[in-house]
Order: C-alpha cells, then structure tokens, then sequence
C-alpha cells in the first residue's frame, strides 16, 4: 500500500499529492501500529495504535480549517487575467467560485500564494509533532517495563524460581 501512494503520489499536483498522503495516512492509522520515524535517533520505530494516540489523531483530523475569516482578493491566472477571490486569511484556499468583477473590487488586495503552503507546513509540523510525542511516550514505557522486568531478574523471587527451574532441567538430564 505504502509503495503503491508512493508511486500514485510522483509528479501529481500539490492538492491530489496532498489527498493522496491524507488517505495513505488514515490507512496507516487504521492499522494497529504504525512504522514512523523516531526524529530523536532517525530510526524506524512500531507505535502502538493506543488509546491516546488515536484520540490524538482524531483531534488532529477533526483540526481541519473552518475558514472562519476570509478576505476578496485579486488573483491572476495563467493567461494574465485578473480574477476575484474570496481567500481563507487562515488556510490560504479559495472559497467558492470567482466573484463578478465590479468596480469596487479592483482596490481589493493581492493573492497571497504562500499562505496556503505555509497553512500545509504547520500542520505538517504539527502532525510530525504529535507522532514524535507519542514515540516518546511509549519509548519510555518500554524503557519502564525494561527497567521492571530488569529489577526482577535481580529479585530474590526470581533467583529462587531459576534455580528451581534448572535443578529440574537437571535432573531430566540425569534420567535421560
Ligand atoms: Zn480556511
């Protein structure tokens, strides 16, 4: 799945590339783990599908913009002509389709091209962010269970336990 986005994702437009990584992201969150990148040592890394994890996610995914403020603005296209906007002064995208071109809109302020890709940025970052918190996390309850399960070996519980253990392996031994 992951080579197949990868090759889906080649050459394609911003938008059907960003499309494209969204679903690949929510098959990879479907699944009970996920293979990420642990950005404190570069190394591949299973988190498990945790509770907080997915609460986390679905935050993240319900965190799309609203496009609660918005702006008309002048963009020109491909050809040299000039086109009226309503942009999202958040996510940087176009709401709805080209306004009539009166002449009160011809004071309107500029397009503003990177507002878009700079809304993308973050919350790429902010997705990176959350994915590395929760390799930490569960980094250090491995290191936690690690530690307990260390601790135990030392114990005297265990000691007698092995012993136990090994004098019965013994004594198959003798026998066989
Ligand atoms: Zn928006």
């Amino acid at each position: 799945m992951e080579s197949f986005f990868r090759i889906v994702g080649q050459n394609l437009q911003p938008g059907v590339e960003r499309r494209a990584r969204n679903a690949r992201l929510l098959i990879l969150e479907a699944a009970a783990e996920m293979h990420v990148t642990d950005r404190d040592t570069g190394k591949q890394y299973y988190l498990d599908m945790t509770p907080e994890l997915k609460a986390d996610l679905a935050a993240y995914h319900g965190g799309h913009c609203e496009h609660s403020s918005s702006e008309v603005r002048q963009r020109r296209d491909g050809e040299g002509a000039m086109h009226f906007y309503c942009q999202c002064l958040t996510c940087g995208k176009s709401i709805g389709s080209a306004l009539r071109k009166v002449p009160e809109l011809a004071s309107s302020p500029p397009w503003q091209d990177d507002l878009e890709n700079t809304f993308h940025r973050a919350r790429g970052d902010e997705y990176s962010d959350l994915i590395q918190k929760h390799v930490r996390i569960q980094k250090n309850d491995e290191e936690g269970f690690r530690r307990e399960y260390d601790r135990y070996l030392d114990s005297p519980e265990w000691r007698e336990k092995r012993t136990r253990v090994l004098k019965r392996a013994n004594g198959f031994a003798k026998d066989a």
